[in-house]
């Protein structure tokens, strides 16, 4: 039985970078907003009404029921989220029913990791609730109008859990993590001015 339930949400920023998990959970009192996380959610919460407007084909798809801000738990899999949107197609109670999940980002750049597993942590949460297959999701660029498809493959689904059990030993073991590699990332961070050994 786990204790304590990770957001999915953790996952996709200690792929990220592993720092900023640590922060969320060993030095709370840190909580940086910077403009451009304001406007992302801002931006996203005008997505949200427009989706309901939008037809399925940007998910390659000619039917579905759609369900927005959907709230799932697992004590199975230690993990909590809400998904901006997934779908059932054709309809949930249907013989072969298949699962989808939709992430809207704000950036035209292609799907990182980070993206990427999280909409696999989705697949797994809205699986195991839902009880039918999860095999692709899709991450929707709101800047390019666009949706750019994830398998959620056999690999995408082990490294999930994988993340999570090493982000309950970062937060049991309370050490500040390394740096990323690539510190290209650290120029645009909202924690960048806690982080004083990068550039
Ligand atoms: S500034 Fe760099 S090292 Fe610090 S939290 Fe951000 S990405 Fe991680």
């Amino acid at each position: 039985m786990t204790t304590w339930l990770l957001e999915v949400t953790d996952i996709k920023q200690y792929t990220y970078c592993p720092r900023i998990v640590f922060y969320r959970y060993c030095l709370p009192t840190i909580r940086p907003t910077t403009v451009l996380m304001e406007e992302g959610i801002r931006q996203h919460m005008e997505e949200e009404d427009r989706e309901e407007r939008r037809s399925l084909r940007h998910y390659q798809l000619k039917e579905g029921e759609r369900f927005f801000h959907l709230a799932l738990q697992s004590e199975t899999l230690g993990l909590v989220a809400r998904i901006d949107l997934a779908i059932a197609t054709p309809s949930r109670a249907a013989v072969g029913a298949e699962g989808i999940v939709v992430e809207y980002k704000y950036s035209e750049q292609k799907a990182g990791a980070h993206f990427k597993l999280q909409l696999a942590a989705y697949a797994l949460l809205l699986e195991e609730a839902w009880n039918i297959p999860v095999k692709r999701g899709f991450i929707y660029s709101i800047p390019l109008k666009s949706a750019e498809v994830v398998s959620i493959t056999p690999a995408l689904r082990k490294k999930v859990l994988q993340t999570i059990a090493s982000i309950r030993q970062l937060v049991e073991r309370q050490e500040m993590p390394d740096p990323p590699v690539a510190q290209g990332r650290c120029v645009t961070c909202e924690f960048r001015r806690f982080c004083n050994d990068v550039v």
